[in-house]
């Protein structure tokens, strides 16, 4: 959102191009990796569906529903209406198996009450409303040189910011207890589990650019603030 304003931003632009670089790469390693190992069939008998179902009731829950969902790479779970939408349920590849796990690691903090989720599912109405307003705030404070609305933009975008940082542990413990739950439950062997560890690190790299991008974007309204003040 920041970064339709490159002009107008000047040299400040110049500290987010990093985070530029290192999202697309994120985004094609995601997507490279995911196809590569989408062709992948698993040895073991398990759709993604079932390998979710299986981990789910492993885990000793019973009131979450695997449904299917047609976008592609959107696979998530919906901690309101305890909803696990798999974008391939029907496929046993290791990519669908893994990211199926991933989203079944999701429901599982969530019946843990694991803090960082807790924390996370809390603060997305006030990131979203903050993203919205930040940079509204900001620019009008710039503007019109009144430097309250310039910080008051900053704040709002903190709140974003924090956001996709308590986003970080959230995902990361998501695939850890995914390698564990599908190794105990033998759903796939030791190689298929090496594979679903490259498929699952790849999409904790999505996060990590999205922070970092996040982060710097905060340090450029920061410098820009500064300097116009
Ligand atoms: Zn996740």
């Amino acid at each position: 959102m920041v970064w339709g304003f490159p002009l107008f931003f000047g040299p400040s632009f110049l500290i987010l191009i990093p985070a530029i670089a290192f999202a697309a790469y994120a985004q094609w390693k995601i997507r490279s990796t995911y196809a590569r190992h989408a062709r992948l069939e698993s040895t073991g008998a398990f759709t993604a569906r079932a390998a979710a179902s299986r981990l789910l009731t492993a885990a000793g829950i019973d009131d979450v529903t695997v449904e299917s969902t047609n976008r592609r790479l959107s696979d998530h779970y919906d901690p309101r209406r305890k909803v696990l939408r798999l974008s391939a349920p029907d496929s046993s590849s290791i990519a669908a198996i893994g990211v199926a796990a991933h989203e079944a690691g999701h429901a599982i903090q969530h019946a843990k009450a694991y803090g960082p989720l807790s924390l996370r599912t809390a603060i997305v109405p006030v990131a979203n409303f903050g993203s919205q307003l930040a940079l509204p705030l900001f620019l009008i404070g710039l503007f019109m040189r009144y430097p309250p609305l310039v910080t008051a933009g900053i704040v709002a975008f903190s709140a974003a910011v924090l956001f996709t940082l308590v986003t970080l542990p959230v995902e990361f413990d998501a695939s850890r207890r995914a390698v564990g739950a599908l190794r105990e439950a033998a759903i796939v062997n030791e190689s298929e589990l090496t594979a679903v560890k490259e498929v699952l690190f790849a999409a904790a790299l999505t996060y990590v650019a999205a922070a970092a991008m996040a982060a710097l974007q905060l340090v450029m309204l920061l410098s820009l603030g500064g300097r116009r003040r």
